[in-house]
């Protein structure tokens, strides 16, 4: 029966592909228009130094808001960006509103170590942008070294020159983070031959925190921090997972237990309520 069908399957869509066709050639239009509409914006979730406490910064997440589909999550459009090199201008925008933000905040005193940006394969292929990040620096006059690029474990992995790449991101005076990291089968000794600051442990590990799943999270940690990198636990749900990450003295977290992502108004209270004046920045 099922032979008898299968010369079908080359020739015609289901009637759902066709339905997600036509929904991404929709999203795809109106991605096109979307800069200049002004409808991104960047929200920030704050990432918390374990140790003490206190925020140790901030990472930028984009948002798409269109007038006639509403709210658009990332993981439907990005991968569009993606697809069709949108993701170069509006990468190049959100480096820029991010520097431009964080010397805003910094002008009000809120002194945070970092920014974080997530930064896709695309932008970094493109050949010109250690050149535009520079520009975009100079231009904010954001000291390079309060920005972070998120780069994914499997971006490291797909680009040939990556170790030409975080080198020349290094001289900048900006600070890596490896995104997602877990998920990529790349090795922690090839990594320590690369100038990554942070490995940012997946959320799947940290879920796995409520079955059992210590033994990996626990062994990241630990090699991550002998081989020198600063260790960030990403999507803390729970007061167990906090506890766990705490006792194995994972440097830094990030989840909903602290806060969901917030508009750039928010952050300073935000700020003000952890890194109270007379503490010090950071450690
Ligand atoms: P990511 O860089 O790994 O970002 C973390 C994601 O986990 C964010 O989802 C954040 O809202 C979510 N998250 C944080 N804490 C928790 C938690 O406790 N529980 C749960 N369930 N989720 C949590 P978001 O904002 O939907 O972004 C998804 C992905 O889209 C990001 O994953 C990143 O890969 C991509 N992305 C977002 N903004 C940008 C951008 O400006 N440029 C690029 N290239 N990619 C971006
Ligand atoms: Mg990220
Ligand atoms: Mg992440
Ligand atoms: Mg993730």
């Amino acid at each position: 029966h099922a032979k008898s069908q299968g010369g079908n399957q080359y020739c015609f869509n289901t009637p759902d592909q066709n339905m997600e066709m036509q929904r991404n050639y929709q999203l795809e239009m109106k991605l096109r228009k979307a800069l200049e509409n002004e409808e991104f914006t960047v929200v920030y979730q704050p990432l918390v130094n374990l140790n003490n406490g206190q925020m140790a910064g901030i990472e930028a997440l984009l948002r798409w808001h269109n007038p006639e589909l509403g709210s658009v999550p990332p993981s439907e459009f990005i991968p569009i960006l993606e697809t069709f090199g949108l993701i170069i201008p509006v990468g190049r925008w959100v480096l820029y509103e991010v520097c431009r933000q964080m010397k805003a905040w910094q002008q009000q005193g809120i002194m945070m170590e970092r920014a974080s940006v997530n930064v896709s394969p695309l932008q970094l292929k493109g050949g010109n942008f250690a050149c535009e990040l520079k520009e975009i620096l100079t231009e904010t006059q954001l000291d390079p070294s309060y920005l972070e690029l998120e780069i994914t474990e499997g971006t490291i992995l797909q680009i040939k020159d990556s170790s030409d790449t975080l080198d020349s991101l290094q001289e900048i005076g900006v600070k890596v983070s490896i995104d997602d990291f877990g998920t990529g089968y790349s090795s922690l000794s090839y990594l320590k031959q690369l100038p990554i600051d942070t490995l940012k442990i997946d959320k799947s590990f940290i879920d796995d925190l409520d079955a059992d799943g210590e033994f990996l999270v626990n062994t990241i940690i630990h090699m991550g921090k002998n081989l020198k990198f600063k260790v960030l636990a990403e999507g803390i749900e729970n007061e167990n997972q906090l506890s766990y990450l705490k006792q194995q003295k994972c440097n830094e977290g990030q989840g909903y237990l602290f806060s969901k992502p917030v508009q750039k108004e928010e952050i300073p209270n935000l700020y003000h309520q952890t890194n109270r004046p007379g503490l010090p920045a950071g450690k």
